[in-house]
């Protein structure tokens, strides 16, 4: 017997199975989906098998060397997955394969991560001989257990342990232990269905069993999660399963503590924080067919399991679905490929459809439900927009008089107040007065953000990090050096001035580092021990907090500045998202919202959430740009490290376009990317704006083939910029 394994090497370059005999000893071992060892030129490498053959005619054939791990890693469904990402990202098969899998099931050299045994002891036999003390406490521990853990027993002496079973008085089993187990539900689950629940419910049923998008248009507050929660409870009944993603930020114990309330035991959750040993079991809790229901983020979406009924994306508008690094994949995509393996509905959940969705929704490409009311009655909150131009006349520039008046009179009313600042550090950049110096990164054209906690400037792209505790300008010399821009940090030490008797706390990715810092940030702040809340967006997504009644936007205005034709997409998403955290009970809420640009289209219909407004004006702006929905994108993206040889190959990149594609399609650029350079390394991108263009992604690959042998580049197609 021989095997087709695709070896742990990502280059497209080899991009290819090759085939090995199946030495005899692993004959009834090895199979499809097998992780691995094998002899690769003088190298030993690991890889997947991906087919089996009764015969091969190749002349002194190398054989597979051994199994890495004793179960199957990729089960049918994934390897179809697998050569879908490829097409549809143009990475190389181990690359899209790879990334499917939790780091203890990759094909990589070197890790090792093993499953996590106990220890117990059992008694295999009775006798009363026995007179040392040691030895009798230790056999006592048996009186009304079957078996003892071996640490227990060890306590009371090491070596009485070791002569008991020496002396075949007891034995040592292994047993193996899940190293990842939700806590006890604190959630209670009474709550029945509004008639808009109710009726959503009823048109989702209509689509069991069949491969279809449904798109639930629910405003902040409707109670989506109950509607989830019921249908998931349906699928379950029908022998199937559910596989749930959230955007990662999103999946706060308050979400997981809501599903295990409903579903205790059924529940396996994937998602960054877990240790990779967590990840592994959870992998294969789902792998073995353990759980019924799969909770996490992105990559979740990959989560091996069978029989699928219903998949759900919650706030599916979230640009953290769509992978930034390669494979550049949509997770969209893959739900929609396993909804027709699996012939299963998807259902996108949001407050703040992406136009995508929504124009798909209205050509009827889409089943379309919408929910406009909160549920128990709770008003949809009051939201105030300020001008900052004015009050930075009176000295006003990070709260407004109103903001800061209304979070006096929160603390007052002993009521919680959330504060977004979508940027952390504590000023964004430093600058001498006096001669006009500011600190960049080494390696990038990016300012250096000042981490004041830390005494350090930090670059946020490439991680550079320098200490930092001077007055005087390296330039000149002078004591002129100003801390400019706004971050959570300086925002949190002038909270902490201005009201110097309140609770605040801080929530960003610097507070959050270690595991569980940010649930117990959540924690605390649903118990109350926090008046004021402030962090970058992570503290606008999926939280509910009865006692939140002030929510404060800061700056407005960094999100809109962002130079990316989703920009007002996702200002619009954000704003809305977080003025839904106040008032989610029945009091009702109010959020003020700071810019300098307070008559910007976008902030007023935040204001009136006003979705459809926005939706007709957005798409205004994308058809007479040429933007999605109405034109496909394609970002690609040259690099390097030699500027000059660059701008010579990228220009030769642009004449290849226009040489092969078709004539209706719209070739923008070269321009500079933003960032320019990143890390030492240059960056210009092209955009291909197309509506139908058959040639293209033929054309596309041919260019990617073209640029797989140079060295100096690195070419980067984003099929669904
Ligand atoms: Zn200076
Ligand atoms: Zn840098």
């Amino acid at each position: 017997m021989f095997a087709n394994v695709l070896v742990e090497i990502k280059s497209k370059k080899v991009d290819k199975t090759f085939t090995y005999k199946i030495p005899d000893k692993l004959i009834n071992e090895v199979c499809v989906g097998s992780l691995v060892t094998i002899p690769f030129g003088k190298r030993e490498l690991e890889g997947y098998v991906l087919k089996i053959l009764d015969s091969c005619d190749i002349e002194d054939i190398k054989e597979i060397k051994g199994l890495k791990k004793n179960e199957i890693v990729l089960n049918e469904e994934m390897i179809e997955l697998g050569y879908f990402l490829q097409e549809k990202t143009l990475c190389s098969l181990s690359c899209s394969i790879q990334s499917m899998l939790p780091k203890a099931l990759k094909a990589k050299k070197g890790v090792n991560i093993k499953k996590k045994y106990i220890s117990y002891l059992i008694r295999t036999k009775k006798d009363e001989h026995l007179s040392k003390p040691n030895q009798i406490a230790i056999l006592n521990l048996f009186e009304n257990n079957r078996e003892v853990k071996l640490k227990d027993a060890e306590e009371i002496s090491a070596s009485g342990v070791k002569t008991l079973i020496k002396n075949g008085y007891l034995e040592i089993i292994k047993k193996e232990v899940n190293r990842f187990n939700l806590k006890e539900s604190m959630y209670s689950n009474e709550k029945t269905l509004t008639i808009e629940q109710e009726n959503a419910l009823k048109k989702i049923r209509q689509f069991y069993n069949k491969k279809t998008t449904i798109l639930l248009h629910g405003v902040t507050g409707s109670g989506k999660t109950l509607v989830y929660i019921e249908a998931i409870k349906d699928v379950l009944k029908n022998n199937k399963t559910a596989l749930v993603l959230v955007p990662e930020i999103s999946l706060t114990p308050q979400l997981i503590d809501r599903f295990n309330s409903y579903f205790k035991g059924s529940i396996a959750v994937l998602h960054s924080h877990l240790s990779e040993g967590e990840k592994y079991d959870e992998w294969r809790k789902i792998n073995e067919g353990k759980v019924s229901i799969v909770i996490g983020a992105r990559s979740a979406i990959f989560a091996p399991l069978k029989n699928i009924g219903l998949i759900i994306l919650d706030e599916a508008h979230s640009l953290s679905y769509k992978q930034e690094n390669n494979p550049k994949y949509h997770a969209l995509d893959i739900a929609k490929k396993r909804s027709e393996i699996w012939n299963c509905p998807v259902i996108l959940g949001s407050a703040t459809p992406d136009l995508n969705s929504m124009s798909r929704a209205l050509k009827k490409v889409y089943e379309y439900i919408y929910m406009g009311k909160r549920a128990q009655n709770a008003k949809l909150p009051n939201i105030t927009i300020v001008d900052m131009a004015n009050e930075a006349k009176c000295s006003h520039t990070i709260l407004s008089r109103d903001l800061e008046y209304k979070i006096i009179e929160r603390l007052n009313n002993h009521e919680q107040v959330i504060l977004l600042l979508n940027r952390r550090g504590h000023s964004t950049y430093i600058s001498c007065s006096n001669c006009g110096y500011v600190y960049k990164c080494p390696n990038c054209d990016i300012t250096l953000t000042y981490h004041k906690t830390k005494n350090t400037l930090r670059c946020h792209y490439c991680g550079y990090t320098k200490f930092f505790n001077t007055k005087k300008c390296p330039k000149c010399l002078e004591n002129s050096l100003n801390y400019l821009g706004l971050g959570t940090e300086k925002l949190e030490e002038y909270l902490e001035e201005v009201f110097p008797t309140a609770k605040i706390k801080r929530m960003d990715t610097d507070t959050t580092k270690n595991k569980g810092d940010y649930d117990e940030v959540i924690n605390e702040f649903a118990e109350f021990k926090y008046d004021i809340l402030v962090g970058t967006q992570m503290v606008s997504k999926g939280l509910d907090f009865p006692k939140v009644t002030l929510v404060g936007i800061i700056n407005a205005d960094a999100s809109l500045n962002i130079p990316d034709y989703k920009s007002n997409e996702q200002s619009f998403s954000l704003l809305s998202q977080a003025s839904g955290r106040a008032g989610r009970n029945s009091s009702s809420g109010e959020v003020i919202i700071q810019s300098y640009m307070p008559l910007h289209p976008i902030l007023n219909f935040v204001k009136n959430n006003d979705y459809k407004s926005f939706f007709n004006y957005e798409m205004k702006l994308r058809k007479t740009l040429k933007y999605p929905p109405y034109y496909f994108l394609i970002q690609i993206k040259l690099k390097s490290r030699d500027y000059e040889y660059l701008v010579k190959e990228i220009t030769k990149v642009k004449k290849y376009l226009e040489r092969n594609c078709d004539k209706k399609t719209i070739i923008l650029g070269p321009a500079t990317s933003n960032p320019f350079l990143v890390n030492k390394v240059y960056s210009f991108e092209i955009l291909i704006k197309y509506r139908y263009d058959e040639k293209i992604k033929e054309c596309l690959k041919d260019l990617d083939v073209l640029y797989q042998t140079d060295s100096k580049v690195t070419l980067d197609i984003d099929l669904s910029y």
